[in-house]
């Protein structure tokens, strides 16, 4: 669609975005909508995709969407970004609503965007409907536990590894690359979890102690100075060789394509639970599954989040939102109950975890497909 938008100088700019629906089998399309000059429309169809597999894994009642709007958002006023969002909105009114698709933040929205998508939409039902979106503020219909959710179903699933594999978390060390909202809130629960998290990662150097590093202590200090660099706690390392270095548990949470054919092979973890999404390239994989390495595949690991924005749009339309603790509760036992579907899955079939993530998600997808049959 083409947005135009008057900018602050006056002038009129027209933007460029997209909403691909991918699969709507399982019920609405799920997915997040992204501000970069890099969207294309390849890049939203193959993301809205990704939503429909990662919705089925964790068997929760979404199929799969995404959005994007090609623009510059770090070069724009509040009131630009704030126009462009009830515009594209607007255009996509009649498909969008909490039976239909609903968005969610994704690279470079966030809690107030969802707040001027779910106003834009409500004034044209003419009543507050504040499930058409979720990642909302708590105090516009948010879920408590959603900004730390997609953290803690990593840390679940990294617990549930541990058990597979009769380790310890008192013996077990842990690298987190990325120290944004995936990889701080992994590190902290797992570091809370008494693992030893021995390096942090970031786009712009890494910090390291093989004793361990307080993470609570880097919380407040990157919370207070906008950085991890300069820490006591840990000395600073090559941001690069942080990811090679001997660990059991290794989380990338940073961005996609950092293990690579380039890096895989000297690769010394033993488990690998992907935060982020599509941080390892096709033949890295083929290289980490003849290493023996314990994958935990994206769709499965950093699925935290969408689950907890189910339980945002089952909280709206009730009416009724619960207590921290509950979402936690219900999010710890969606996870295990994946993971174990998944490693089912795998033993059955004999395939890797990845492998068999998708055999699963597809096998839901198909089998409501047919189910519901062909309207004719
Ligand atoms: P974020 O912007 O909050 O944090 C990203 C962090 O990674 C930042 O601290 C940044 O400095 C760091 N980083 C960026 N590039 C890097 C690089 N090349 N090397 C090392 N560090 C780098 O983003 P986020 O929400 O934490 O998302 C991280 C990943 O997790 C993305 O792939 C995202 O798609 C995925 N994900 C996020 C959620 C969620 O709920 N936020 C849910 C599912 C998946």
């Amino acid at each position: 669609m083409h947005i135009p938008v008057t900018m602050d100088d006056g002038t009129v700019e027209v933007f460029t975005g997209y909403r691909v629906q991918h699969s709507i089998s399982r019920g609405p399309g799920k997915g997040g909508i992204r501000y970069a000059p890099d969207v294309s429309l390849d890049e939203v169809r193959a993301l809205a995709s990704w939503m429909t597999w990662k919705c089925a894994v964790v068997n929760i009642p979404f199929g799969g969407a995404k959005g994007g709007v090609i623009c510059d958002p770090k070069n724009m006023s509040q009131g630009e970004l704030e126009r462009l969002t009830r515009r594209y909105t607007a255009s996509l009114i009649e498909f969008l609503g909490p039976e239909k698709d609903v968005p969610a933040p994704d690279m470079n929205t966030n809690e107030q965007t969802m707040a001027w998508i779910m106003d834009t939409y409500s004034m044209h039902m003419g009543q507050t409907v504040t499930s058409v979106v979720t990642g909302k503020p708590v105090s516009l219909g948010g879920s408590r536990g959603r900004r730390e959710a997609t953290g803690r179903g990593v840390a679940t699933v990294t617990d549930q590894a541990l058990k597979f594999l009769n380790m310890n978390a008192s013996e077990t060390t842990v690298i987190v690359q990325g120290f944004g909202n995936v990889g701080m809130h992994s590190a902290r629960l797992l570091w809370e979890r008494g693992y030893k998290v021995i390096g942090i990662g970031e786009y712009d150097g890494a910090l390291y102690n093989a004793d361990g590093i307080d993470i609570g202590e880097l919380v407040e200090w990157k919370t207070r100075r906008g950085t991890i660099h300069g820490f006591a706690g840990a000395g600073p390392f090559d941001k690069d060789e942080l990811l090679t270095q001997p660990v059991d548990v290794l989380i990338p949470a940073a961005t996609e394509n950092v293990i690579t054919s380039r890096n895989a092979e000297r690769l010394q973890c033993r488990i690998l639970v992907e935060g982020a999404n599509g941080p390892t390239t096709a033949i890295a994989d083929e290289i980490l599954a003849d290493k023996g390495v314990f994958v935990v595949p994206d769709i499965l690991a950093n699925a935290g989040g969408v689950t907890t924005s189910y339980f945002e749009w089952v909280q709206d339309r009730m009416g009724y939102f619960w207590a921290e603790d509950d979402v936690n509760q219900r999010l710890e036992r969606v996870m295990i109950e994946s993971f174990d579907a998944v490693l089912q899955y795998a033993v059955q079939h004999n395939v890797n975890n990845r492998l068999a993530a998708y055999m699963l998600a597809i096998d839901r997808v198909a089998f409501t497909t047919k189910q519901r049959g062909i309207y004719a």
